[in-house]
């Protein structure tokens, strides 16, 4: 590589989310990941509030950025993507672009569709300047996920995005594991620091989901419909439970916009799956495209629900939980929360049931162990921290050369 070259944790060095690495060969300006910190979310900032201060990045300027390589469409890694120059290409995955582009849109400031926008196949490098750079899918809580292998003539960077080795997909983290001559490999650390570190398969998790439907109480479950590992083991485990499982339009919709990945994705249309019509303003942007009215030979009403409680698990939304504890004596209901429990701090329409509250959840972030196992089999030539709280800690978990980076210092390869 360049003498010049250099890379630069512009955020994410000592914090989980809002990572952006750039890679620098004096000639060409890559970015990697451009998200929202975390504690944006909680804050009542605007996201104005937390862009970095990078040249030649934003509308209204000059742009001095090739291009932008998104690992996957979570909000604390493409979230400042809004505030970009439009003629900056950026780089994403098929399911990555889908959302943004599909799913976002239905979503108040939630439209990227004037950006440039390219999909990349995994395994098929591309090049620009210098650089070459090939994605490789791996494992996490949500579909095509991206890690990215960059070199420029010697010299080679991985950079992993989030991963795990525990969903269903946990070949692709395997395989990412078997490349070789890494010069640097910049790692997520998400549960370094957290004393949980026992993480369930999906499918151990859907056993356990299937034993909670089985009560007599109506069950309700918490969880993001655009993770699809999670749809799938909940919609399992209604099936071995014999429940059928009660959905919003909104996730009929978000299914039908994967439904090119695989043949074994569920949809609307499937046995044992309902849809209970809310009005909300996703429910009229579906009305506009006529999308919505695909749904309703699969409708049912809160009636049904209410009179034959025990053969159905209702799927989390505002409206309709609201209705359900409206309408039904507490005792009867239990909730089933599948997120990280952290987002429970936040006040919200679940708090009248948190004394009924089943925490029944597995992370997208693998363990230390299995991170201890992957930097084993990568042995780069050095380890540097990226999307962690515990970066320090980081010489002493794993065997390799670390370089512990702060956010904005420069990195000379
Ligand atoms: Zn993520």
């Amino acid at each position: 590589m360049d003498d010049n070259s250099k890379l630069i944790i512009h955020r994410g060095a000592d914090e989980i989310g809002g990572s952006c690495v750039e890679v620098n060969d004096g000639k060409a300006r890559l970015l990697f990941d451009l998200g929202l910190p975390l504690s944006s979310m909680n804050e009542n900032c605007s996201k104005e509030d937390y862009k970095l201060d990078i040249k030649g990045l934003y509308k209204n300027s000059k742009p001095n950025i090739d291009a932008i390589f998104i690992t996957h469409a979570h909000l604390d890694h493409f979230g400042l993507l809004e505030f970009i120059h439009p003629e900056i290409p950026v780089y994403l995955s098929q399911t990555a672009y889908n959302i943004m582009t599909k799913i976002l849109p239905l979503f108040k400031n939630g439209d990227f569709s004037k950006l440039n926008l390219n999909v990349i196949k995994p395994n098929n490098p591309i090049n620009i300047g210098a650089f070459e750079i090939t994605a490789h899918n791996v494992d996490h809580s949500i579909a095509e996920s991206m890690a990215f292998e960059i070199r420029a003539g010697d010299k080679k960077i991985l950079y992993t995005g989030d991963l795990r080795f525990h969903g269903r997909k946990n070949y692709l983290s395997e395989n990412l594991s078997k490349l070789k001559n890494v010069d640097y490999l910049l790692m997520e650390g998400s549960t370094l620091g957290r004393e949980d570190q026992n993480q369930k398969t999906e499918d151990e998790l859907m056993l356990e989901l299937a034993e909670h439907f089985k009560s007599e109480k109506l069950s309700i479950v918490t969880f993001s419909a655009q993770n699809l590992d999670r749809f799938i083991s909940v919609y399992k485990a209604c099936l071995k439970a014999k429940k059928t499982l009660v959905i919003d339009p909104y996730t009929c919709y978000v299914l039908e916009s994967f439904k090119d990945l695989s043949k074994n994705i569920p949809q609307f249309d499937w046995n044992n799956i309902a849809v209970y019509f809310v009005k909300n303003s996703i429910g009229d942007k579906l009305a506009v495209t006529k999308d919505l009215y695909k749904y309703k030979s699969k409708r049912i009403s809160i009636e049904e629900i209410l009179n034959h409680h025990e053969k159905y698990v209702i799927k989390d939304n505002f409206k309709i939980t609201t209705n359900l504890i409206s309408r039904f004596n507490m005792d009867k209901l239990q909730l089933i929360y599948s997120l990280w429990s952290g987002y429970l701090k936040k006040p919200s329409h679940l708090d009248p049931l948190k004394n009924n509250l089943i925490h029944c959840h597995t992370s997208g972030h693998a363990n230390i162990e299995s991170l201890q196992e992957f930097v084993k089999n990568i042995a780069p030539k050095k380890l540097i921290p990226i999307h962690t709280e515990c970066a320090q800690v980081y010489s002493q978990l794993f065997d390799a050369r670390v370089i512990v980076q702060k956010d904005g210092e420069e990195l000379f390869l």
